[in-house]
């Protein structure tokens, strides 16, 4: 699967917070052989997240995950912005707004909330894109969000990081096992000769063999870390393919006259 994080935050942008809610889903994403072509951070502007999440579907990926922007202040807006760019009313949602009061009876009972009931802020909360899916939130209140649109799913999560991996582990991963791609990642430390030396013969093999992402680390000293790594979607020829291209490599780095130091997979 091709997949899009949009990063919505204010907060992001002007170095308050840093964004490690991407590359927390960036890492899973990929362990399970899906691809993400691109992360875009954007601030809590309707219209931007509108005229971005419009862009991102012009890509056509098999699913977009928003993060942050779901809460109940008027500078969360993730919801309207997203329902504007996709053309659809926001509009009261009957489960999410279940699953709101629920979740405030709870904090209120338990001391975590003075404030008991509904309240026109956490109202707002259930309001979701028409034709949504509500997701639960099982660490705050904010409901996540599911919607279909021509054949991109949109997934919409809360910004707070212990809500939205709850919600990435319980709603996304399963879609991403039940896709499952294989991703293999192979490489060696060389030494003796520096990464421009090595770069053409990474761009040739790279072009030769599209499905491969080879990439080469700068390392201490003069040493450089030649990695290859590979998504694959059923493709059984996949780690043939890999040992294949990195005898070519070790052998161009030997006619160059480094040494491979350490080999690993
Ligand atoms: P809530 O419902 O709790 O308000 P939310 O979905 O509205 O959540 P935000 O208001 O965008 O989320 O962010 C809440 C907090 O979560 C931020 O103050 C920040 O500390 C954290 N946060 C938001 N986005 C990220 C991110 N991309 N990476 C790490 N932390 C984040
Ligand atoms: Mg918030």
């Amino acid at each position: 699967m091709i997949i899009e994080i949009l990063v919505i935050g204010n907060e992001i942008l002007i170095g308050k917070t840093q964004d490690t809610n991407s590359n927390w889903m960036a890492k899973r994403i990929t362990k399970y052989g899906h691809r993400i072509h691109r992360i875009t951070t954007i601030g809590d502007s309707l219209d931007e997240i509108a005229r971005t999440v419009q862009e991102i579907l012009e890509r056509a990926p098999a699913m977009i995950i928003t993060t942050g922007g779901l809460g109940p202040t008027f500078d969360d807006m993730t919801n309207e912005g997203v329902a504007k760019g996709l053309g659809r009313e926001l509009v009261l949602d009957k489960h999410a707004y279940n699953m709101i009061e629920k979740a405030y009876k709870q904090a209120y009972e338990q001391g975590i909330l003075k404030l008991e009931g509904m309240t026109k802020e956490r109202e707002k909360m259930a309001y979701l894109p028409e034709g949504s899916i509500p997701l639960p939130n099982q660490r705050g209140t904010a409901p996540g969000v599911k919607i279909e649109e021509k054949g991109t799913s949109i997934f919409i999560l809360p910004g707070v990081p212990a809500e939205m991996k709850k919600m990435f582990n319980n709603v996304i991963k399963p879609i991403l096992k039940e896709e499952e791609g294989k991703f293999y990642q192979k490489g060696f430390i060389l030494s003796g000769i520096g990464e421009s030396q090595i770069a053409p013969y990474v761009t040739e093999l790279e072009e030769k063999n599209p499905e491969l992402w080879i990439k080469t680390h700068p390392r201490v000293g003069l040493a450089v870390e030649v990695e290859i790594s590979v998504t694959c979607f059923d493709r059984p020829n996949c780690e043939n393919l890999i040992d294949k291209v990195l005898k070519k490599l070790k052998q161009t780095v030997k006619n160059l006259g480094g040494i491979i130091k350490k080999e690993y997979d």
